[in-house]
Parts: structure tokens; C-alpha cells; sequence
């Protein structure tokens, strides 16, 4: 007998039909003698749809609110599978995320798991039921309800999978697994057999959706295999773990993120200690700051510019335009039109040219590049968003289209 962690996404709990979908998968795996444990999201366009209600009564609700009604999503998909469950004639019972003994940090709308405490999902399996835990929410030290950030469910599953030293966690969502980019905009993606926690986590982290980045950090740290396959079809799905592969794959994947904005700060003196400056007011702003770039100094000035996610640009102009006088520095500049595209790939290290070969597409697709980062397995540019779609298809083709698989 195993723990199996079944993790369902939105799409696959979106209305009666798909619901009773999922209870087919997690009846099945139950009738084969297994524990199961299922986490699930909200129903399809829920937690969206929930975000729109609430700003149609506050355009700026607390945060706390914000969580007590984000959660609610969940909790209806959790009762609706039970339900489900039920009438297929199998014991089963959900749980909420403080009933599961998620403990969180108390960064409403953001917060991070502490602990879980799984004493009563425990009780529950003794007692032979198939338990459901709402994902994406737990309890803060204020006992309020709080959520984990977009796409948090399936954290909610690795988290549980590591603390009960689960044997397979399993997250099924629309697609067939991890693909060399998202095949609904894509056409010739592939389906990857595997791909390393490393891999993987710069490509959630870079814009590839199918994963949370914070999911993937967690399988990494604890060491648990993750599968992500389709509850639609019963084809396998893609293995995320610690070394796939005997030979590094050359590119794994092309992601593009369009949460994000470019700021520069213009004419700023050419003169240490300046960019020091800049970049402490951020962080204690607590702006992260991504790409950075900053101009060979010409005629005493230089600009810097740098990217920051959408929700954080604002913030970080008037943090800027405060400060420009002091540095003595001409204007700040902020762009939101921006995208960032990055290829990804454990084996770039070792090859030279890659760079090159990434640019080359963008050049023969007449897409400007405004600016640049690299690191050991990833490239990423920053172009204009109205490029972002044909610069992911030319890239993907540049390294896909050969048998560079
Ligand atoms: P869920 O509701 O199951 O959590 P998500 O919508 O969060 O599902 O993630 C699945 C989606 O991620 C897919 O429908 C697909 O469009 C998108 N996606 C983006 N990049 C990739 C990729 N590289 N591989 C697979 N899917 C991707
Ligand atoms: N329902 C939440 C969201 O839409 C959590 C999740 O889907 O993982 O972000
Ligand atoms: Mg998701």
C-alpha cells in the first residue's frame, strides 16, 4: 500500500462533468489499496472571478478580506468533489487548510508555508477515507485564513507529499506534462519524459505557468518526485526530479513572462556609490529588482535601467522621483509594454553559441532586444510585448526544429 498525493488544477475541477472526472482518477487509485490524499484548486475562473467581485465593492480591500474570500474557491471545489466521491459510493471527507494544519507565515495574499501538521489527515486515512484538502490557503499566528500566492495549490500539494513522506505526487492539470514551451500558443512543443527540479524551477520562475516556482523549489529541497500529467487524458506525464537525463538536455524550454516593467533612471552622475544608493532605496522598499543594466558612462552621466514585475512599478517610480534631485540624476522613465523571454537548459554551460543562436532567431524575426541577462542554465531578453509570441514561436523553432533533443 501507498501515499499517493493527487494534486487537481482549476481546468480540471471546472464544472460537474470534470469534477466526476477527478473522482474516477482518485477512486481508482483508492480501489487499488492506496492512501489518498487530493489537493484541489478552485474551479476554473473562481479566484479571478472572485478578484473582480471584490473590486466591484473595493478597489483597494485589505488583504486579509482579499484571502477570506480567495479561500472560498477552494473550499467549494473540495465540498463538490466529496460530493462526488460520495455518490460513487466511497468514504471520503474534506478538509479545510487550517483543518489540514497548514501553518503559514502572515503575509496575506503572499504567505509561505511553516509547517504542516497532517495529525488530523492522518486520522482521517487511518479510518480508511480519501481526504481532500482545499489548496492555496492556510492559518496564520492570528488564526486568520491566508493564501499562498497565484498558482499556490500546488505547493499545498509538495508540502504535503514531503511531510508525509508521501510515494508519488502527482499534479494533474490540462496538458500532458512539461512541454519545450506552452503548447496552447506553441505549435510543435514537445511533451519532456523528464526534466531536473533546476530546469524546471527556472522555467516556472520565468513565466512557465504549469508549475508553481515555489512547488518546485519545495520538491527540490525535500527531494520528492513530482509527475505532472493531464486528468483528461491517461497518457504519462513529464517527471520532475533531481538528475534527468544521463546526458544534459542542450534547451529544455522557451518561456515568456509579461509581468514586467522596465524603469530607468536617466542622466544619473558618473560617480561611485550611486547605483549602491539607488538599489538600497528599493530594497527597502521591498522592490525586487530583476534585470539590470547600466550604460558605459558618457559625459559624466550614465542610465540605469532595471525591470521589476508590474505590480511593484509604481512603487518603484515614486520611490525613484523622490530620490532623483538627491542623486542629482535627469528623470526616471517607466515602460510597462515589456515582456521577457528566456530559453532555458542544464546543458548551455558546456556548449558556447547558444546565445548566439538565440539572438539570430530574434534578428531574423526583426525583434529588437532591449536588454540582456544570462546565468549558468538560463538566457533571458527583455523586447517589446507586441513581440513576445513570435519571439517564443522563432526561438523555439531555432531549437527544436534540428534533433537538438
Ligand atoms: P492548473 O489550473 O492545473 O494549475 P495552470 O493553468 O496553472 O493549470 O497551468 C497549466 C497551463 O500552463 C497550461 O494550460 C499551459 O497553457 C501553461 N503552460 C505554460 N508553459 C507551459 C509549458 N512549458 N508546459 C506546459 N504547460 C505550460
Ligand atoms: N485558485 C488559486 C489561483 O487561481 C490557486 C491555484 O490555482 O493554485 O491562483
Ligand atoms: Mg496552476
Amino acid at each position: 500500500m501507498s501515499l499517493i498525493v493527487q494534486k487537481f488544477g482549476g481546468s480540471s475541477v471546472a464544472n460537474a462533468e470534470r469534477v466526476f472526472n477527478v473522482a474516477g482518477i482518485v477512486t481508482d487509485t483508492y480501489k487499488k489499496g492506496n492512501d489518498v490524499v487530493v489537493v484541489v484548486s478552485a474551479q476554473g475562473d473562481t479566484t479571478d472571478d472572485f478578484i473582480e467581485k471584490a473590486n466591484e465593492i473595493n478597489t483597494e480591500p485589505s488583504k486579509r478580506e482579499m484571502d477570506v474570500l480567495l479561500s472560498a474557491g477552494e473550499q467549494i471545489s473540495m465540498s463538490l468533489l466529496a460530493m462526488a466521491i460520495e455518490k460513487l459510493g466511497y468514504p471520503v471527507v474534506s478538509l479545510t487548510g487550517w483543518q489540514a494544519g497548514f501553518h503559514t507565515s502572515s503575509a496575506y495574499g503572499g504567505a509561505r508555508i511553516k509547517r504542516v501538521i497532517p495529525d488530523r489527515i492522518r486520522k482521517e486515512l487511518d479510518k480508511k477515507n480519501i481526504v481532500i484538502v482545499a489548496g492555496f490557503q492556510g492559518i496564520n499566528r492570528y488564526q486568520d485564513i491566508t493564501t499562498l500566492g497565484r498558482g499556490g495549490s500546488d505547493t499545498s500539494a509538495v508540502a504535503i507529499a514531503s511531510v508525509m513522506h508521501a510515494d508519488l505526487c502527482q499534479i494533474y492539470t490540462d496538458v500532458e506534462g512539461v512541454y519545450t514551451a506552452d503548447p496552447r500558443k506553441v505549435e510543435g512543443a514537445r511533451k519532456l519524459s523528464e526534466i531536473s527540479y533546476d530546469e524546471m524551477l527556472e522555467l516556472a520562475t520565468l513565466g512557465a505557468q504549469v508549475l508553481n516556482n515555489r512547488s518546485v523549489e519545495m520538491a527540490k529541497k525535500y527531494n520528492i518526485e513530482l509527475e505532472v500529467l493531464s486528468s483528461l487524458t491517461k497518457k504519462p506525464g513529464t517527471i520532475v526530479k533531481e538528475a534527468a537525463k544521463m546526458e544534459k538536455m542542450l534547451i529544455s524550454g522557451v518561456a515568456k513572462d509579461t509581468n514586467v516593467a522596465r524603469i530607468s533612471i536617466v542622466g544619473v552622475p558618473d560617480r561611485p556609490g550611486l547605483a549602491f544608493k539607488i538599489f538600497s532605496k528599493l530594497a527597502a522598499k521591498d522592490v525586487n529588482v530583476d534585470i539590470i543594466l547600466q550604460s558605459i558612462g558618457r559625459d559624466g552621466t550614465k542610465d540605469i535601467s532595471f525591470t521589476v514585475t508590474k505590480d511593484k512599478a509604481k512603487e518603484a517610480v515614486e520611490t525613484l522621483n523622490e530620490y532623483v534631485e538627491v542623486v542629482g540624476a535627469a528623470r526616471v522613465v517607466h515602460e510597462d509594454n515589456v515582456a521577457k523571454v528566456s530559453i532555458v537548459g542544464a546543458g548551455m554551460e558546456s556548449h558556447p553559441g547558444i546565445a548566439a543562436d538565440m539572438f539570430e532567431a530574434l534578428y531574423d524575426a526583426q525583434i529588437n532586444i532591449q536588454m540582456i541577462s544570462t546565468s549558468e542554465i538560463k538566457i533571458s531578453v527583455l523586447i517589446n510585448a507586441c513581440d513576445a509570441d513570435a519571439a517564443v514561436s522563432a526561438i523555439h523553432d531555432k531549437f527544436f526544429s534540428t534533433d537538438n533533443v
